[in-house]
């Protein structure tokens, strides 16, 4: 029997193509988190205070296509900016990939279900109130540090 590599383990992220970079996102929701960064430190931490598209419950973008029109800083990910951004979680399928890294078992690419990343605590789903609900002056009430939760591999 001929085996094949993850393509995750020998492709770089600019050599994907775009159903491979689609399917590394493991629906998880944590970059749809606002964050506040210290002013001093430069330090970000996460808030379970969520983009105004993302629906709480399902852990989805409810305008995936027209996101960028209403949330104009929506992060839409490329390889350079996955090197960039410091505060992608450590489970991000994308920063797993960029350090060489393996998939957890959760992921739907190893799990072959989307519901996996909900079932093992990672994601955001049921976790999260509207920023259309929170004062911004009020976000710091919000901080959490579960977005930085790493289970099993
Ligand atoms: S943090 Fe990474 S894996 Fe999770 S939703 Fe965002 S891009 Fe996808
Ligand atoms: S616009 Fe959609 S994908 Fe972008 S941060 Fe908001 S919920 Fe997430």
């Amino acid at each position: 029997m001929i085996m094949t590599e993850a393509f995750w383990k020998t492709k770089r992220l600019d050599e994907l193509n775009p159903q491979e970079w689609e399917s590394l996102c493991d629906g998880c929701g944590l970059c749809c988190l606002n964050k506040l960064e210290d002013w001093d430190t430069g330090e970000v931490a996460f808030t379970s205070v969520a983009c105004r598209l993302l629906d709480g419950s399902s852990c989805r973008c409810t305008n995936y296509p027209n996101r960028q029109a209403i949330v104009p800083d929506c992060i839409q990910l490329t390889p350079t900016e996955v090197d960039e951004i410091s505060w992608l979680p450590p489970t991000c399928g994308y920063r797993l990939a960029r350090d060489g890294e393996d998939l957890y078992w959760w992921h739907h690419l190893i799990s072959g279900d989307r519901e996996t990343v909900h079932q093992a605590g990672i994601s955001a789903r049921g976790r999260t109130v509207s920023e259309t609900e929170v004062d911004v002056d009020d976000f710091e009430d919000y901080l959490v540090d579960w977005p930085l939760t790493v289970g099993q591999r």
